[in-house]
């Protein structure tokens, strides 16, 4: 198979649209060539190519080095140079390039081909010859590292990295010579450098440097390839949900310097701020650097114009301001790539003595506000229609605009500790750490902590998804740490230079104040400020523009979203968000938190009761307390549905468990100590989840379902005599038998019309249903739907049941199954659609045809899970229900699963 796709000089064999194939990156340079844009000459490597490489066993096929070779010729007919040519020496780059992007997670080679036949003839050319050692000393080191050691496995001889040995060697002559940058020292010093550079790899690793620039080439292009089952790739992809089996593109281009002196420079930009949407240019750039420079967060870059300079880097001249007429071609360059790609562009680029290059573009990161107005105004500004506009957010990325933030006001009271680069958006309160696997091992505790790290590393990718935020003393606005977390929506600042950082001791310090690990620290990523202590946090405030994008998401929506919510505060919350009905109400929840102690207590003596007498006293003393909650919620619900599930208990949760809860409960019904004792191991279970739960208890007890059904309807009569206008719904748990369910209704039925004498009314509008969460009770849909006017999919227990996995026992071995792609993902969080989705499908087909208008929702987890949500659409569900915060989410979702 053909595995090479070339492009340059206003030519490609691919485009845009070949994404699977070229990658992101390789697709993108071939595209900006056909649209004339100045992109260096090179050619990609399909991802073909690194699929069969590993099927192989890590063996480049055959048929590519011939490949290579053609490719290469036009390469160099293109820039007039030749690969390993002592006169005219062509160099190239190989870079990875998956199919989305991985930023930083992969490897890179820079200016290969330099070797000792080659130097001459490029300082002869460039009449720099500082410029060729740095290149040299660049390649030697990267090429040590990626290729040498981490590639081919070569391990250093005493166990510390190469590139470390390099490092120090390069810092002692820096620190020997007092010199503060590269730039200081000369290029006799830079080539002796490069030799004593050559010697260490050959004491350290026991081989040569190579020095030929086909073998550095071949090298390079198997090391990227390798570097997608890199460990930080792999981490990156589980985080992610990228398939392993994707591969990585590899791009060999020609080099373009930026480290060529004044009039060369590299830099990275987005065609509008990748923080707030802002419709602004928005970048940085570093003078005489190569491309790795401004990425990898070692220096503090320039800003690009003078719109977007910061307190930060007001001192550092713009490119605006250093090189006006290449700023200019810039900026038409952003014009015509936003409006060609209709959407936000993230570009690097690199200036050699005075002539723009353009080596990559891709859609940018951004974080969920930024999203939100970028979406906004590009539809306003006519680039896309208003279904691109809603489609353009990811709905999770809603997220972070529900969440708090630092309280302003208490910003105001107090001043910050220091500054750096706002680069994920959000507040964050935690604890320091200073290391990756510092932060997830204190994460497992349930600590919040704040990753504090002297620069952006991509190795430290789980620490930073485990901490709530991220805190750099170096690096820019786009280093990895800030690509990553505006990806995550995670709270970050980069670069806060006051930071003076001891990973060894655990140790920040910042002015004269010194801070320990553990110490709480809170950050204002929206602002780039750091606070010691803790600081007030406050809701997100009501952002009108947010609202105005639900509200047209809404138009294109079919699905309901309800909530589940237990509380009239919940409730609330989840109006504000636009709940339009509660999908499910616990009841047993009422019988948590502090408030309830009292209720608990008769609920436990309810429990415990074991003639019919002593329960009904229990029950007619729980009575009015469960009527008042019922009651409450309804209220605030006014005119919404809500569907009230009877009583589902775990029990083992409700038995009491202490000798004080058990010594009070053996005094009020007035038994004996050790009575309550044997009473409470009777009705230990050895699986409650399937034990004495739901339905279950009502058919042992009728008076429990009866006393709820009871609260229920005189909550709502009440509220009808009010003038208000409940609507009930009344659901019945843990169900797999049509009769369970007629059971329970001729109780309902029976004390409904006890209600409405009671409160001489003529009716309660209201309905009865089922939850659908055992397999048995979806394959038999037709008989439920005999008795049930709704069903709704409890889909937590329903996949518990399905797969037979306990859903609280899951956290010991899931990950396992993810590791070892088992599972694509975990069954709790995203639905199974094969097999529980399957069994949604089956009990919607039936359900129907018994009752062709039955009410058909999902109230189990997944009903705030985007992809989820987009099932339930096609299932042809009613609703969705969902936790409040994730009632936007899936509004949204439902809205792009409709479009
Ligand atoms: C379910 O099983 O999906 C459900 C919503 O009920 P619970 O989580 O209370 O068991
Ligand atoms: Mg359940």
């Amino acid at each position: 198979s053909i595995y090479i796709y070339g492009f340059g000089d206003g030519k490609a064999d691919g485009d845009a649209s070949k994404k699977d194939l070229l990658g992101g990156k390789g697709a993108n340079l071939a595209e900006m060539a056909k649209l004339g844009l100045p992109v260096p000459a090179g050619f990609t490597i399909s991802t073909e190519c690194c699929t069969d490489y590993f099927k192989s066993g890590k063996q480049l096929p055959q048929s590519l080095y011939a490949e290579i070779d053609t490719a290469m010729a036009k390469i160099e007919r293109s820039m007039k140079m030749k690969f390993g040519d002592p006169d005219n020496p062509l160099l190239v780059s190989c870079r990875s390039g998956a199919r989305s992007s991985m930023p930083g997670m992969m490897e890179t080679v820079l200016n290969v081909g330099l070797c000792s036949t080659t130097i001459p003839g490029l300082i002869k050319n460039t009449g720099n010859e500082w410029f060729v050692y740095d290149a040299y000393r660049r390649l030697i080191m990267m090429y040590s590292d990626v290729v040498m050691e981490k590639a081919e496995g070569i391990e250093p001889r005493d166990g510390m990295g190469i590139r470390i040995h390099l490092e120090i060697i390069m810092n002692e002559l820096k620190n020997d010579l007092n010199y503060e940058t590269d730039t200081d020292i000369s290029a006799l010093e830079m080539k002796t450098l490069c030799e004593r550079f050559k010697r260490k790899i050959k004491e350290t690793l026991g081989s040569e440097f190579p020095d030929n620039p086909r073998d550095q080439l071949m090298g390079s292009i198997g090391a990227v390839f390798k570097s997608w089952n890199g460990k930080r790739a792999l981490s990156y992809r589980r985080i992610e949900h990228i398939p392993d089996d994707w591969g990585t593109a590899v791009n060999v281009q020609s080099m373009v310097f930026g480290n060529m002196g004044d009039k060369s420079a590299t830099g990275v930009a987005f065609s509008r701020d990748p923080a707030t949407g802002d419709n602004n240019f928005y970048g940085e750039w570093l003078p005489n650097a190569q491309g790795e420079d401004v990425v990898a967060g070692i220096r503090t870059p320039n800003p690009l114009n003078n719109t977007t300079k910061s307190s930060h880097n007001r001192h550092l001249p713009s490119l605006e301001e250093a090189m006006p007429g290449i700023y200019q071609e810039l900026a038409q360059i952003r014009t015509t790539l936003e409006h060609h790609y209709s959407d936000m562009q993230d570009i690097e680029f690199t200036i050699q003595q005075g002539t723009l290059y353009m080596l990559q573009c891709r859609v940018g990161k951004r974080t969920g506000t930024a999203a939100l107005n970028m979406a906004m105004d590009m539809f306003d500004e006519g680039i896309i229609d208003e279904i691109t506009m809603v489609t353009r957010l990811n709905p999770k990325q809603l997220d972070e605009m529900l969440h708090p933030v630092v309280d302003p006001e208490a910003e105001k009271k107090t001043t910050p500790l220091a500054e750096g680069l706002p680069a994920g958006p959000g507040g964050a309160i935690g604890q320091i750490v200073f290391t990756s696997e510092d932060a997830v091992r204190w994460a497992r505790t349930g600590k919040k902590v704040l990753l504090v790290r002297d620069e952006t590393n991509p190795e430290d990718i789980e620490g930073m998804r485990a901490a709530v935020g991220i805190l750099t003393a170096r690096g820019g606005m786009t280093s990895h740490a800030a690509l990553v977390a505006r990806g995550w929506g995670k709270c970050c600042i980069v670069g806060a230079a006051a930071f003076k950082i001891n990973p060894e001791q655990r140790k920040l310090v910042i002015g004269s104040k010194v801070f320990n690990e553990g110490d709480v620290l809170t950050l204002n990523g929206t602002r780039g400020l750091v606070y010691e202590g803790e600081l007030m946090m406050k809701k997100a405030t009501e952002n009108s523009r947010f609202k105005a994008f639900m509200n047209v998401a809404d138009r294109y929506r079919r699905l309901k979203v309800r909530t589940n919510a237990d509380t009239p505060e919940d409730a609330a919350r989840a109006l504000e968000f636009g709940a339009e009905g509660i999908g499910l109400f616990r009841t047993e929840h009422m019988f948590y938190g502090a408030d309830s102690a009292r209720p608990l207590f008769l609920l436990r003596k309810m429990i415990l009761s074991k003639s019919i007498d002593e329960r009904r006293r229990a029950l007619d003393e729980l009575f009015p307390f469960v009527k008042q909650e019922i009651q409450a919620t309804l209220a605030v619900m006014d005119e919404k549905p809500v569907t009230l599930r009877l009583l589902d208990p775990p029990l083992h949760e409700f038995v009491p468990q202490s000798l004080e809860n058990q010594e009070e409960l053996s005094r009020e019904l007035c038994i004996d100590i050790d009575e309550i004792k044997k009473r409470s191991l009777d009705l230990t279970e050895s699986n409650p989840m399937m034990g004495h739960r739901g339905v279950r208890l009502g058919i042992t007890y009728p008076e429990i379902s009866a006393m709820q059904i009871r609260a229920i309807f005189e909550a709502s009569a009440e509220l009808i005599i009010q003038g208000k206008n409940p609507l009930p719904e009344i659901m019945v748990p843990v169900t797999c038998n049509e009769k369970e369910l007629l059971f329970v209704k001729n109780i309902s039925e029976k004390v409904y019309q006890e209600t409405l004498e009671k409160y001489k009314i003529t009716a309660i509008p209201h309905q009865f249903g089922t939850m659908i969460e055992i397999p048995r009770a979806a394959l038999k849909a037709d008989r439920m739907a005999e008795h049930a006017e709704f069903f709704s999919f409890g889909t937590n227990d329903l996949t518990q049941m399905t797969f037979g996995f306990s859903r609280d026992d899951i956290g010991s071995f899931m990950n396992d199954y993810i590791d070892n792609a088992i599972l694509d993902a975990d069954p709790f969080e995203t639905l199974d659609q094969d097999a529980v989705g399957r069994l949604i499908e089956i009990s919607v087909a039936l359900g129907q045809k018994t009752r062709p208008d039955i009410k058909l929702g999902i109230c189990g987890e997944h009903g705030g899970d985007p992809a989820s949500v987009e099932f339930c659409h096609r299932a042809g569900l009613t609703y969705v229900s969902c936790s409040p915060y994730r009632v936007p989410i899936a509004r949204l979702a439902a809205a792009q699963a409709a479009i």
